[in-house]
C-alpha cells in the first residue's frame, strides 16, 4: 500500500512534548475568534410562553454518575516516546476539556506520529475508546490509516459519558504557571475542535447542539460573562490556566421583569453542547463504518502497548494513564453529574448559586460547580446525598417560575 502523510504540511522531524515552538507547521496556532459559525442561534427568548417550566425534584433523579478528570498541572502530555522499534504516542491528561479539545490534541499527536516515522504510517493501535482516542482514530482513517482500537471499556459505559457535555476548552487544561507556554498549542487545539464540534452540529442527529442559557442572579452579572466559560472552581483546587476563549457570542442582559425566574437579575448566553451518548455513538459508527476494528483489552504496562503487532500507538487512556505508564503527575478531580427523567420540552441552560443545568437528550444534567474535595481525589462513588441537595437547590428556583 502506498505511505501515506497522516496530515498534509507537516513537516518537523523532532518528538518533542507539544508545548513548544517544535510543533509541526499545520498543527501550529491560528488565531482565535475565528469560527463563530453563522449557524449560531438567535439569543435566549425570555417569552415565557417560549420558556418551559423545568421540573426538578429528588425523585425525579435517574442517575449519579461520578468521574475523574485526568488533570496535569503542566497541561496534557502530547508526546512521543520510543520503545524499542514502536512508537507510543501519548495523547492524556486533558483535565476538564477532554471532549471539547479531543480533535486538535488528537491532530498535534498525529502529528507527532508523521513527524517521527517521516510519513510513513499505514496502520495504527489506538488504545483508549474516550473522546481522545476516538478522535485520533478517526482523523486518522480520514487521512487513510488502517486503525484498530483497543480499550477495556467502550461508549456507552466508559465513565466519562457522565461529564457535562459542554464547550469548556479551558477547563482545567493545566496550572496558571503554565499557561504561557500552551498558548499557542491551545489555540491550535480549540480551533481545530471548534470546527470539527460546529460540523458535528450541521449533521442529523443531535450529537452536538447550540444551546441558549440564562445565568440568573441576585446581583447584576458582569456583561463580560461569556456563557459558563466563568465556571467557578472549588477554593480547594489549584488556579487553573485561562485562555482568550471567546468562541461564543457575548451574554445580553435581560430586562429586569421580562423573564420568568424568580431572581431579579439574568443574563442570556450560547454555548456548545454534546449530547455524549449519542456524540460517542456518531463517533463509534463512522470508525465502524469506515472499517475499523475494536478490540476490548485492558492494558497493564507500557510494555504490553508496545508489544501489539501495530509500529504507532497512540495511548488515549486519560485517567487510565496514571496507572498503565506510571504518571503520578495525572492528578483526579473527580465530579459528579446528576441526571433528571427527559424533559423534551426545556431547551435552555440554567446557571446560579451552586448549580449548572444543561438540557442534554438524554436527561436534563444537574451539577453542582462549585463542588469543593474533588482536587485529587480518585473516589468514583456515587453521592447520592450531595446529588439530592443540589437538585433541590435548583428546586427552590424553578418552583418560582411563573411560565409553568
Ligand atoms: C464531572 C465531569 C464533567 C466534565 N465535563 C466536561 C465538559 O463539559 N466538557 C469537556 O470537554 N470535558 C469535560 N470533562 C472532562 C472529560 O470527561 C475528560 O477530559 C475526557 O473524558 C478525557 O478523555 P480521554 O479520552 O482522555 O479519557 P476517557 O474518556 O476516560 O477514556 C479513556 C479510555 O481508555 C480506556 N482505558 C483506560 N485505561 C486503560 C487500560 N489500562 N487498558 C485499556 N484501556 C484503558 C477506557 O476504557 C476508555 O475507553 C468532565 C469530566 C468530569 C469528571
Amino acid at each position: 500500500m502506498k505511505r501515506r502523510a497522516l496530515l498534509a504540511g507537516t513537516a518537523a522531524a523532532l518528538i518533542t512534548s507539544v508545548p513548544s515552538s517544535l510543533l509541526p507547521r499545520a498543527v501550529q496556532a491560528q488565531p482565535a475568534h475565528r469560527h463563530r459559525n453563522a449557524t449560531l442561534p438567535p439569543q435566549c427568548p425570555h417569552d415565557c410562553s417560549l420558556v418551559a417550566a423545568l421540573q426538578a425534584h429528588v425523585d425525579l433523579i435517574t442517575r449519579v454518575n461520578t468521574c475523574r478528570r485526568p488533570f496535569r498541572h503542566a497541561g496534557p502530555r502530547i508526546e512521543a516516546e520510543k520503545i524499542g522499534e514502536k512508537l507510543i504516542i501519548h495523547n492524556y491528561g486533558h483535565g476538564g476539556s477532554g471532549w471539547s479539545l479531543c480533535w486538535g490534541s488528537s491532530r498535534q499527536a498525529l502529528g507527532l506520529a508523521q513527524a517521527a516515522s517521516s510519513g510513513n504510517v499505514d496502520s495504527m493501535a489506538v488504545a483508549g475508546c474516550g473522546p481522545l482516542g476516538l478522535s485520533a482514530a478517526l482523523l486518522a482513517q480520514r487521512a487513510g490509516i488502517s486503525v484498530r482500537i483497543y480499550a477495556k471499556a467502550l461508549p456507552p459505559t466508559i465513565a466519562s459519558l457522565g461529564a457535562t457535555g459542554l464547550w469548556s476548552p479551558d477547563s482545567r487544561f493545566c496550572a496558571s504557571d503554565y499557561g504561557d507556554d500552551w498558548t499557542r498549542a491551545w489555540n491550535d487545539m480549540a480551533n481545530f475542535s471548534f470546527q470539527e464540534h460546529s460540523q458535528a452540529i450541521a449533521q442529523p442527529g443531535m450529537s452536538v447542539e447550540w444551546f441558549n442559557g440564562y445565568r440568573l442572579s441576585h446581583n447584576s452579572l458582569r456583561d463580560d460573562d461569556r456563557s459558563f466559560e466563568a465556571l467557578p472552581y472549588a477554593m480547594d483546587e489549584p488556579r487553573y490556566a485561562k485562555f482568550a476563549s471567546n468562541f461564543l457570542p457575548p451574554s445580553v442582559e435581560l430586562p429586569p421583569g421580562s423573564h420568568p425566574f424568580p431572581l431579579p437579575h439574568a443574563r442570556c448566553f450560547t454555548g456548545m453542547m454534546f449530547n455524549l451518548p449519542l456524540y460517542a455513538q456518531a463517533l463509534m459508527d463512522e470508525f465502524l463504518a469506515r472499517g475499523g476494528r475494536i478490540e476490548i483489552r485492558e492494558f497493564r504496562s507500557l510494555g504490553e502497548l508496545a508489544a501489539l503487532p501495530e509500529n504507532v500507538v497512540i495511548n488515549a487512556t486519560g485517567y487510565g494513564a496514571r496507572a498503565l505508564v506510571g504518571d503520578e503527575s495525572v492528578i483526579p478531580v473527580r465530579g459528579q453529574t446528576v441526571r433528571l427523567s427527559v424533559q423534551p420540552a426545556v431547551r435552555y441552560a440554567l446557571r446560579s448559586g451552586r448549580f449548572l443545568v444543561m438540557p442534554r437528550r438524554d436527561g436534563i444534567l444537574v451539577q453542582n460547580v462549585a463542588e469543593t474535595g474533588g482536587f485529587n481525589n480518585a473516589d468514583d462513588t456515587p453521592d447520592r446525598t450531595g446529588a439530592e441537595d443540589i437538585v433541590r437547590e435548583l428546586q427552590a428556583v424553578t418552583e418560582g417560575m411563573r411560565c409553568a
